[in-house]
């Protein structure tokens, strides 16, 4: 037996994120292609009753690491305890979220295991008995594929949204094995946890997402995209064009310097589809594009092209879908 396939459980609000299901899901399949076990780490405070749905998703064993000084997401403290955790048992891989958290700790956790790091991977399978990663470059025009032939463990942050959730196991029972955890001095202090009030899902993690780019010409335009959202249960997203002109803030940039997002379905409206907006929702599984200009770029990556003024058609669209839906 090896020494294990681990995924970092990363939570909010008391609910384990969907991208820690679907590096679960992978790290099955390698653990059992390696004979290894899948291990799940879960930090925090009075998480662990989280354990038992990351058995079903596919751990053997979850690691629960928890103190009051663990409560909210500090770099130091995490950074700490995920790297002796794993300076301890020298896991084959560490698989973590390409989110905001999964990020940060990723680099400081392979710094200290002076393991590398390849990030925002959308693959990850076995090749010639090496796990092998794959990830975009150039903006997304080209993959390269990487591998750490000798040097454990495998470090990678995946993509939220790109490989499938497993089917859960009802029952299946995860050993859970609670740690000591001293979080140390802890240099970053939380003195207040800023909620935006949403009820729209989070961009990065978003089944449906309903963009906005220049061609939206004001913020207040930007009303019908979130109706057509609200109808949808999408995340509103937007070009840098239109963050540049004031007409979204920067935490909705969709591309190369804003967030990288998969969803199910990517409406673009009003979006040229400048090669620095497709590095960030290319990988979406089906694209609408709504244009009026029927040159534009975007129609070239679009599933479905709408040429016409997205004045007429998004209304058009929030009201047929709210007959269809309800
Ligand atoms: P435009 O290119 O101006 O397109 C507006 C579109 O709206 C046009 O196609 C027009 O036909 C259409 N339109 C106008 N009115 C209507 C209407 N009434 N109905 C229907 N269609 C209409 N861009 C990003 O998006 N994300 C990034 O992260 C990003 N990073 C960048 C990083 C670098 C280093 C650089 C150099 C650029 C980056 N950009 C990024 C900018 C990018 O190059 C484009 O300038 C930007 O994506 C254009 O945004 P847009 O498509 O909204 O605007």
């Amino acid at each position: 037996m090896g020494k294990g396939i681990w995924v970092y459980a990363e939570h909010k609000d008391g609910k384990i994120k969907k991208v820690t299901y679907e590096m679960l899901g992978v790290a099955r399949q390698l653990a059992d292609q390696l004979a290894e076990e899948v291990a799940a780490v879960i930090i925090g405070k009075e998480v662990g009753e989280l354990a038992s749905a990351l058995g079903e998703y596919g751990a053997d064993k979850v690691y629960v690491l928890e103190n009051d000084a663990l409560a909210e997401y500090t770099t130091d403290g995490y950074t700490r305890a995920l790297a002796r955790l794993a300076l301890e048992h020298q896991p084959t891989a560490i698989f973590l979220g390409c989110t905001v958290q999964g990020r940060d700790l990723a680099a400081q956790v392979a710094q200290r295991l002076q393991a590398g790091l390849c990030t925002d991977c959308t693959k990850v399978e076995l090749q010639d008995g090496q796990i092998t990663l794959t990830r975009p470059i150039y903006a997304g025009k080209a993959f390269v594929q990487a591998i750490s032939p000798e040097a454990r463990p495998v470090m990678a942050t995946i993509r939220p949204n790109v490989l499938p959730v497993p089917q859960p196991q009802g029952g299946r029972a995860a050993e859970v094995v609670q740690v000591d955890v001293e979080p140390g001095d802890i240099r970053q202090v939380i003195k207040e946890v800023v909620r935006q009030v949403s009820t729209r899902p989070e961009l990065t993690e978003a089944d449906i997402i309903v963009s906005g780019g220049r061609g939206m010409k004001s913020a207040e335009n930007f009303r019908i995209l979130e109706e057509l959202a609200d109808v949808l249960g999408a995340a509103v997203g937007a070009s840098r064009a239109a963050v540049d002109a004031g007409y979204a803030p920067h935490s909705m940039q969709v591309g190369q310097t804003g967030k990288t997002v998969s969803p199910q379905l990517y409406i673009a409206c009003g979006i040229s589809g400048a090669i620095q907006h497709l590095a960030g929702m290319g990988s979406s599984k089906v694209i609408v594009a709504i244009n009026k200009d029927p040159e534009a770029n975007i129609f070239k990556v679009a599933d479905y092209g709408i040429v016409g003024d997205l004045f007429e058609v998004v209304p058009l669209l929030t009201r047929e879908f709210r007959k269809l839906l309800g």
